[in-house]
C-alpha cells in the first residue's frame, strides 16, 4: 500500500466518487440523446436529402465517440476504487513505486508513476477512443 494517510485517501475517494458519479449522468444523458438521433437518423433516409441524411450520421458519430472516451474513464475510475478497496491504490501498476499524493490529486485514477506513464504513452502514440 502506498504511503497515503487515512485523510489523503479519503480525499482522493471522494474526487473519484464525484468524478464517477458526474460521468454516469454525462453517458445516462448522451444515450438518451442517441435515442433521439435514430429516430432523426431514420427520418432523414426517408426524406431524399443525402447532404441532411450525413448530417445525421455525423452527429451520431461524433455521439457515440463522445459516450466511449467516457466510457473509458469510468473504467479507469472503477479499477482505481476496486484497488482502494484492495489497498493496492497509489502503487504504479508496471514498477510498483509510489505514485505519489500531488500527482494522485492530479490524476486520482493515475495507474502509473509519472515514469511508467510516460513510457506507456510512448508505446500507444493513439489514444484508444472505443472500448
Ligand atoms: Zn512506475
Amino acid at each position: 500500500m502506498a504511503k497515503l494517510s487515512a485523510e489523503q485517501l479519503q480525499t482522493l475517494r471522494q474526487r473519484l466518487l464525484e468524478r464517477y458519479n458526474h460521468l454516469r449522468s454525462d453517458i445516462y444523458r448522451e444515450l438518451h440523446k442517441i435515442g433521439r438521433e435514430e429516430d432523426f437518423k431514420d427520418l432523414a433516409g426517408e426524406v431524399h436529402d443525402p447532404a441532411e441524411a450525413s448530417v445525421a450520421d455525423m452527429i451520431f458519430e461524433a455521439d457515440i465517440e463522445a459516450i466511449n472516451t467516457q466510457a473509458l474513464e469510468l473504467q479507469r475510475i472503477e479499477a482505481a476504487l476496486k484497488r482502494m478497496a484492495e489497498g493496492d491504490y497509489g502503487e504504479c501498476i508496471d514498477c510498483g513505486d509510489d505514485i505519489g499524493y500531488a500527482r494522485l490529486q492530479a490524476e486520482p485514477d493515475a495507474l502509473r508513476c509519472i515514469t511508467c506513464q510516460e513510457r506507456f504513452e510512448k508505446q500507444q502514440p493513439v489514444r484508444p477512443t472505443t472500448l
